[in-house]
């Protein structure tokens, strides 16, 4: 695989950066830089309002013919454009005494000024309208029979679908003077929902409808054995065209050391143009001494005990290991870990 980093150009977070902006405190759900109707930058901002394409379904529909796939894709984004103004027109009503703590006590931009009547519109003009996506590597496999994995030509389609989201996302805001952003949907819960209807709408199709969740938003599916670099180079790409939120997971055995973890973050911003990535590994400590535990273990080898408690990555955020969804849990059941040895370390659960 040929390394992106002689690709890597200044317009993005660097661009931020430069004139003094810091780009993101946290991007996967809130990047938002840019801003059509007032000062850059993520502070005191987010995202409005979020909606989905369910690209999986796009894919499956195009029976493997292009054209159609992406008459259908501009079909979904006039839809969700449509979906989002409709919020809008809706939430627009909302005044700023209807949320007294974030809008009333002055923590948005746009609240400077607003009397408790007033609407919240000056706020709305300075978030942003995220048009969001699910399952690029199963639409990819319904429309070429490989995902972003494992071929180069599924690779190059597939940011040319992410590209094509942005594009229109950049239209719409010039457009409508409101800004709109395309978004890797983390989709703790529609990972396992749309499937659901896929697979009763069009039956089970290998590679697709198999599974019990779609691949969170650009990402190689998590059972796929690839490597670290060959992860972050084929995903990296994608975080330039997301610029309403985006994140890569990188999965390791065990706890990893400081040291590999480092290793990890050099290569990444060294040779890639990622923006941000996670570096998952499944924690595990006994509730009744405390011991952190590294095997796979169900007994703690300090006091005995079999109270103990994992803690693995939903999607941004970390949580309890019982507290999945069904399809989020049925994602970490697949996962492999990107180092050495491409296992499982969920097993246990
Ligand atoms: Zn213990």
């Amino acid at each position: 695989m040929n390394p992106t980093f002689m690709n890597i150009d200044a317009d993005f977070n660097l661009n931020y950066y430069k004139r003094g902006i810091l780009p993101a405190t946290m991007g996967c759900r809130t990047y938002i830089c840019s801003n059509i109707n007032g000062p850059e930058g993520p502070a005191r901002r987010g995202n409005n309002a979020p909606t989905t394409i369910n690209l999986p379904r796009l894919g499956i529909e195009a029976h493997r013919d292009l054209d159609t796939f992406w008459s259908l894709l501009d079909e979904r984004l006039n839809d969700a454009k449509a979906s989002l103004l409709h919020r809008y027109s809706i939430l627009q009503h909302l005044k700023l005494k209807d949320l007294p703590f974030v809008a009333g006590e002055g923590l948005m931009l746009g609240s400077e000024g607003l009397g408790p009547n007033d609407s919240i519109e000056p706020i709305l003009k300075n978030g942003s309208w995220a048009i969001g996506f699910i399952g690029l590597a199963e639409t990819l496999v319904a429309l070429t029979g490989k995902h972003h994995g494992e071929s180069e030509t599924s690779r190059h389609l597939g940011y040319d679908i992410i590209q094509h989201i942005r594009d229109f996302t950049d239209k719409t805001t010039e457009e409508t003077h409101m800004n709109w952003s395309c978004y890797a949907t983390p989709a703790e819960g529609l990972s396992g929902k749309f499937v659901v209807q896929d697979r009763q709408k069009f039956g089970i199709i290998p590679g697709i409808t198999d599974k019990d969740y779609y691949t969170n938003s650009f990402h190689v599916p998590v059972g796929y054995t690839i490597s670290i670099p060959d992860k972050i180079q084929v995903e990296a790409p994608f975080h330039k065209m997301c610029n309403g939120g985006h994140i890569s997971y990188i999965e390791v055995d065990g706890y990893p050391t400081p040291q590999t973890i480092e290793k990890i973050i050099n290569y990444a911003y060294d040779t890639s143009n990622i923006s941000y990535i996670g570096i998952n590994f499944h924690l595990r400590y006994c509730k009744d001494c405390g011991t952190s535990i590294n095997e796979q273990s169900h007994i703690c080898p300090k006091c005995n005990s079999r109270n103990i408690q994992g803690i693995s990555r939903v999607t941004g955020y970390l949580s309890l290991d019982e507290r999945f969804g069904a399809g989020k849990a049925a994602e970490r059941h697949d996962r492999l870990s990107h180092d050495g040895s491409h296992t499982n370390t969920y097993s246990n659960l």
